[in-house]
């Protein structure tokens, strides 16, 4: 009997102390973030989505000789000497034409090898962390705006004799 009304008394104990702690919330500001209507500022050094400003790429390949998983593809040709001479924002110039300039983000690993090295500074991670896609062929971004100027004519073969 005693252990009976000591059940009792512990269940009503139980839920007022569970009631204290809900009132004790509902008086709290909330930390919850609305996600996606509320999102967090991503700190200043985080590493996401990769970011080349072709226009200041010199196409040295410094990017892709680090890269650890070989996600960068870059593809440059000499600029002709009739052509304007053209320079980064930091004065470099660009003597080389990048006609390709692709990476994939499916391979990368955010080290951010790739960026310390860019003498330039033109690639650099951006705060961006919502890039899901359906298909991972979207997760290949390819920056470079320039086309090939000098096409590479296939090796002669040899005559064959008679
Ligand atoms: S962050 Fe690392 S893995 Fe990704 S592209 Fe740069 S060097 Fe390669
Ligand atoms: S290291 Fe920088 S300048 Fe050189 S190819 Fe890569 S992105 Fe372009």
């Amino acid at each position: 009997m005693l252990n009976y009304f000591r059940d009792i008394g512990l269940g009503i104990v139980t839920v007022l102390k569970s009631m204290g702690v809900a009132w004790r919330h509902l008086f709290t500001p909330s930390v919850t973030l609305q996600y996606p209507t509320q999102k967090w500022t991503m700190p200043e050094r985080s590493r996401s989505k990769l970011f080349n400003k072709i226009e200041d790429c010199i196409g040295c390949g410094q990017c892709a000789r680090v890269c650890p998983t070989n996600c960068i593809t870059i593809q440059t040709e000499k600029r002709g000497k009739e052509e304007p001479e053209i320079f980064a924002s930091d004065g470099t110039a660009i003597k080389l034409r990048t006609y390709v300039y692709d990476i994939d983000m499916t391979l990368c690993c955010y080290c951010a090898l790739c960026t310390f090295g860019c003498p330039t500074h033109c690639l650099f991670m951006t705060g961006e962390y919502e890039y899901a896609v359906y298909d991972k062929v979207c997760h290949i971004y390819p920056f470079a705006t320039e086309k090939q100027m000098i096409s590479k004519t296939p090796k002669q073969q040899p005559a064959e004799k008679a």
